[in-house]
């Protein structure tokens, strides 16, 4: 079997791999040839092949499986069927259609980035997003940076290096790889003063820990907890009027970017901007890539001369953000400018607000196509919850319709780890030895390529 195993040119001269050469390098054809040669002969060696295999035609099945690997991206397009919409390991926030297109163009050709158009003069790269953050929450000035733990971290940096921040002990918050408050404060160069308990701060607490040093006050959002029972928080309001009262600035992290009111559809706990704002409160710092649904930023608003000291402190320019972040961004938030449509059309809110007439719709239509491909599997739907995920909504549960996928000759923990190693990968809960299956995360056109992975599972490989 040895000696009958095909040589490169030989394989070469097929017809298949000739229409592979046309869109492929030779350089690459010739190599993935190689190694399907190579396999084959530790297969011969360990005794898995028998003579009665085509050794030629496995060299090409074998080739073209092996040129669809090499050929495609490390970084690739997963389908998210685990019902958690902001999911830090799988790129948090997907964007809309029209956040998508603004990327391409800008970053297909120049641009007038930092370039005033009207005076032909050098301009700011975060003057394209001013005046929608100005209209959207109210703030005077406005900043983007690298991320929300950036936008933290410079803000501290530049106002408060070698002086003290005050912060209440219920909000020494740790957010998923690593972000925790101390020890960004200790990046920054501030000094942390911890007040009151974990479970309750007063405003007595702040007005007592006040001192000649005393840079700010910090509000952090327990984004990804809540504290529940004996508990008390002070407001940004209190905070805001003590703050005047001593001449000392207060800063408010908010986590999570929410810019109206989502309580119409079911959605509360979260900080509105626009709120906080109005509250007098001097900074926010919010990400752009949880509830706002955007790319991956943190973004600064409120007060204009707090703003202008910020974006001199020469750590900006190190966390800056480049012109694929800002044309996603203001695309994102110009779509803002119409909520009504923003549900519709920003991915992030339109899963979070999905009815629940129409994710059962969703599950109904998925559970169809899934029994029509797998005709010995045990399909139902059950009902169950989703989650906003990415630190955010830690105790609501969305309720959601689950299609229940039970296979008869795999395990569910197996089939999983098939469907995410596959070659269109798909995430998926488990239970029960169930493969569950959240609707409200599988996005418009993935429900065919959902079932082709399922379909692809029973295959046996070679
Ligand atoms: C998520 C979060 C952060 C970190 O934001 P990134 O944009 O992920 O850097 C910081 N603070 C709070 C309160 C958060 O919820």
């Amino acid at each position: 079997m040895l000696r009958s195993l095909p040589a490169v040119e030989e394989i070469l001269q097929d017809v298949q791999i000739k229409e592979l050469l046309r869109k492929e390098s030779r350089h690459l054809v010739v190599e993935c040839v190689r190694e399907a040669i190579s396999e084959l002969r530790e297969k011969i060696k360990q005794g898995e092949l028998f003579a009665e295999n085509s050794l030629k035609s496995l060299v090409i099945t074998q080739t073209q499986k092996m040129l669809i690997k090499k050929s495609r991206y490390n970084l690739q397009s997963v389908i998210n069927a685990t019902g958690v919409i902001l999911h830090t390991n799988l790129g948090r926030a997907v964007l809309s259609q029209k956040a998508r297109a603004a990327v391409a163009q800008i970053a297909g050709s120049y641009s007038n980035l930092e370039l005033d158009l009207t005076t032909g003069e050098r301009g700011s790269r975060y003057s394209h997003v001013l005046q929608l953050l100005r209209d959207l929450t109210g703030c005077e000035d406005a900043l983007v940076v690298n991320n929300n733990a950036a936008a933290i971290l410079l803000v501290l940096a530049s106002m408060a290096k070698g002086k003290e921040v005050i912060v209440s002990r219920g909000q020494l918050i740790e957010i998923g790889g690593s972000f925790r408050v101390p020890e960004v404060m200790e990046q920054s160069g501030a000094k942390l003063v911890e007040i009151g308990t974990t479970n309750k701060t007063y405003l007595e607490d702040y007005e007592r820990a006040i001192n000649s040093e005393t840079a700010a006050l910090l509000k952090v959002h327990t984004s990804n907890y809540r504290v529940v029972g004996f508990t008390h928080e002070t407001s940004t309001e209190e905070l805001v009027k003590l703050g005047r009262e001593k001449n000392i600035p207060v800063i408010e992290d908010a986590g999570s970017g929410v810019l109206f009111d989502l309580k119409n559809y079911g959605i509360q706990g979260e900080p509105i901007v626009q709120e906080l704002i109005s509250t007098g409160v001097d900074i926010v710092t919010f990400s752009g890539d949880k509830l706002l649904g955007g790319p991956q930023a943190g973004i600064i608003v409120g007060n204009k001369s707090i703003i202008s000291q910020v974006k001199k402190y020469p750590l900006t320019r190190a966390l800056r953000v480049d012109k694929m972040t800002v044309a996603a961004l203001e695309a994102t938030l110009k779509e803002y400018l119409d909520p009504q449509g923003v549900v519709e059309n920003n991915p992030a809110l339109n899963m979070l607000t999905m009815p629940l007439a129409k994710l059962q719709t969703k599950a109904e239509r998925l559970k169809h196509l899934l029994a029509a491909a797998l005709p010995d599997a045990e399909i139902t739907i059950e009902e169950g919850y989703s989650q906003a995920g990415g630190g955010a909504l830690p105790t609501t549960n969305l309720p959601t319709f689950l299609v229940a996928v039970h296979l008869a000759n795999l395990s569910a923990e197996k089939a999983a780890h098939r469907l995410h190693t596959g070659e269109q990968p798909v995430l998926v809960r488990i239970n029960q030895n169930k493969i569950i299956l959240d609707p409200r995360t599988i996005l418009p056109g993935e429900e065919q390529l959902l079932v082709s992975a399922f379909q692809g599972l029973t295959v046996a490989k070679i």
